[in-house]
């Protein structure tokens, strides 16, 4: 298992920014990440302490939804290497690792005429990542596709797999928020369709991302959730505040919606401009925006 002291998270999230972590641990097998969290927690959760202990240890995915703060990360960052990265595809069914690339999972799918995934291909993050955030984009999301879920209970180290209508999957949320469980594959259910369609159909997603995103920029795609009845991105342009910046964060002239590293933020940069995106937004039309990025670590 790979050991990283002092791990720059800065050198493992998109926003490229953030302090260090404790000890980063990248294991390739369910063993070895049984000996992390061990290792992390002080127990592999059989004894009541774990759930409490178990608060040092976060998981990290691809990074591409995750700050974290200029203090670091005062615990154990587990992300899964790539033991966890396979691809199996059995008829219209594609069992993912949780290490694999969304759009990697997208692009095998395709190659053997399965549709379903196209509006998810261009989402920067890991399976796992997806499977959390329950991710969704241009009217997909992972719930759609998703028939079930391989996990390891932090509580028992028991490995299970859980049906999706257990998952309690809504927009960017799903039951391992509450459980902290370690989602280790996803299996999903795709339909056969015409290949070449499929690729356009990605493509099309393709250049709508290019077009309209900011990705040039380190970010973390989309800061805030959908308020209900709004789009974050509309609202905050509407606030005027479109450009607008703090030390390197800066609100994308691109896509208001997106808060870009413009080179050189701090964590607290992009911290203190949420907040005065917040702020603002709220004085002027009565919407709380709630982040949509994980924030994560000391001050
Ligand atoms: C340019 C850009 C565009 C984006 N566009 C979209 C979009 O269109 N739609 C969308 O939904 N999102 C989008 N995102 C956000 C992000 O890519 C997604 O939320 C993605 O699903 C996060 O995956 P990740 O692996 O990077 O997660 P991370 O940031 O690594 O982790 C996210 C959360 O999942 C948890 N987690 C990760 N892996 C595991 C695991 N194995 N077990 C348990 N918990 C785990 C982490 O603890 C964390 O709380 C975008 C981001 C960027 C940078």
């Amino acid at each position: 298992m790979k050991r990283i002291e002092n791990a720059d998270m800065s050198e493992y999230t998109s926003f490229r920014c953030g302090g260090k972590a404790d000890l980063l641990l990248i294991p390739d097998t369910p063993d070895e990440l049984r000996e992390a969290l061990l290792e992390a927690t002080g127990n592999n959760g059989a004894s009541s302490e774990g759930e409490d202990k178990a608060r040092g240890v976060l998981m990290l995915g691809n990074g591409s939804d995750t700050l974290v703060r200029d203090g670091g990360y005062r615990g154990t960052v587990i992300k899964l290497g790539d033991g966890f990265s396979r691809i199996e595809i059995k008829g219209d069914r594609v069992t993912a690792g949780s290490a694999a690339l969304l759009s990697q999972v997208a692009k095998a799918a395709a190659a053997e005429s399965l549709s379903g995934l196209e509006p998810l291909s261009g989402i920067p993050g890991s399976v796992g990542g997806a499977v959390f955030m329950n991710a969704g984009a241009y009217g997909g999301e992972m719930k759609d596709v998703l028939e079930s879920v391989t996990a390891l209970s932090i509580k028992t180290g028991e490995i299970t797999e859980i049906p999706a209508d257990k998952l309690d999957l809504s927009y960017r949320h799903s039951v391992f928020s509450d459980t902290g469980d370690v989602i280790l594959s996803a299996k999903m259910k795709l339909t056969q369709d015409d290949k070449e369609t499929i690729e356009a159909r990605m493509k099309d997603f393709t250049d709508r991302r290019n077009d309209k995103q900011p990705l040039q920029y380190p970010s973390a795609g989309s800061f805030f959730k959908r308020p209900e009845g709004y789009f974050a991105g509309k609202l905050i342009q509407d606030a005027g505040l479109r450009g607008m910046s703090v030390g390197g964060a800066q609100v994308s002239e691109k896509h208001a919606g997106f808060i870009i590293n413009t080179g050189g933020a701090t964590a607290s940069d992009i911290i203190h401009l949420m907040r005065l995106v917040q702020n603002t937004v709220y004085d002027q039309f009565g919407v709380m925006l709630e982040p949509e990025v994980r924030i994560v670590g000391e001050e």
